[in-house]
């Protein structure tokens, strides 16, 4: 049997089967965006990791070293953020060609710096190796939170409300203004921005952390279909989804139109605009988007609704079903 045929996800759940086994109490593996291990009596640690390989997640000559190193870093501290955890500490390893010039290691390191700077997140280790070919990054950052009240993927209920803390599908516009070469006008520079320097919502994730009433909570890097569904087979629900109510940025809009890009695919199924996505309690969600306006001077944007059901998404446009064919992304599915 070839990758191809499981799929990344696929793989992930062989990996699960094989090490469930040696589970520690109250450690918490593979599943979330990050796994949670106890600290001392009142927090726990998160931890995360994500790979960042050349020509796979990034050509070079689309993203500046800069900035390249803070979208290294930006992607880990959103599944911190995603946990409604504080990040503590990062760890860097890269491989790199022997000819790769040191000018451009500075560069990477200054961007990878600026948002460490930012987050007050100090860089404690790492591993740096030879590579044949093309640039690999690994990136590891550990968090921490209260004890027990990481936000998680499986805490979804009936009638919960489903939310977005920002804008989707300008990452993916980002991308295909540089995968088709079109001329860095304003606006497609602010979509490229979007895609090359996605700014993690930690200080959106601390604040909602404090929340008993946020019940799931996870980041959007795989386009929304994607990523509501692993929360509802965390939580073994059904959800319902207006389309009309995903936050699509004006600039993205005007960009769709006049490049006859098709906006629904970009906002459904688009990756990496690193935006929290959440489920709350119904009868709160007044309360708490008013207050979460007046701390972050921006919309909690409810677009559906949590349903009992097992883990399928109910896709509506003018009050009428609507088909969604296509998932997000997947590494191993062509
Ligand atoms: P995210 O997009 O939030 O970084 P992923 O979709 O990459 O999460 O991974 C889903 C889950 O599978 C995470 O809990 C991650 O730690 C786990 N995972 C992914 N690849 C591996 C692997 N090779 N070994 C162990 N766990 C993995
Ligand atoms: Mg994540």
């Amino acid at each position: 049997m070839k990758l191809g045929e499981i799929g990344e996800f696929g793989f992930i759940d062989r990996i699960t089967d094989m090490f469930g086994d040696l589970q520690h109490e109250g450690c918490m593996g593979i599943g979330d965006d990050c796994a949670i291990i106890p600290c001392n009596e009142q927090e726990d640690y998160l931890v995360t990791t994500d790979l960042l390989i050349e020509d796979v997640h990034f050509l070079k000559h689309n993203i500046s070293p800069e900035q390249l190193g803070y979208k290294s870093l930006a992607v880990n501290l959103s599944d911190i953020a995603a946990m409604g955890g504080l990040p503590v500490a990062s760890f860097l390893s890269v491989s790199v060609t022997t000819d790769t010039s040191v000018e451009y290691l500075d560069a990477f390191l200054k961007g990878y710096h600026k948002l460490s700077a930012k987050y007050g997140v100090p860089l404690l280790g790492g591993d740096t190796t030879k590579s044949k070919s093309s640039m690999s990054i690994s990136v590891t950052v550990i968090g921490k939170c209260a004890k027990g009240k990481a936000k998680l993927r499986s805490a979804a209920e009936n009638d919960d409300i489903i939310c977005l803390t920002g804008f989707v599908g300008d990452s993916a516009g980002g991308l295909s203004v540089l995968l088709n070469k079109l001329p860095l006008s304003k606006d497609n520079e602010q979509l490229v921005l979007c895609h090359n320097m996605p700014e993690p919502h930690i200080n959106e994730g601390l604040w909602l952390f404090g929340y008993e009433d946020i019940h799931a909570m996870m980041d959007v890097s795989d386009g929304i279909a994607s990523d509501l569904i692993h929360i509802l087979k965390a939580s073994a629900k059904s959800a319902e989804i207006d389309t009309e109510k995903l936050p699509v940025s004006g600039t993205l809009k005007k960009l769709a139109v006049k490049n006859k890009w098709n906006i629904d695919k970009l906002v459904v199924s688009g990756g990496e605009d690193y935006v929290l996505l959440l489920t709350v309690k119904n009868e709160s969600f007044k309360k708490i988007s008013e207050l979460f306006r007046s701390k972050f001077k921006k919309d909690l944007y409810p677009v559906g609704t949590i349903m009992e059901g097992s883990a399928d998404i109910k896709w509506l446009k003018a009050g009428k079903e609507i088909n969604i064919k296509d998932h997000g992304f997947d590494h191993f599915i062509e």
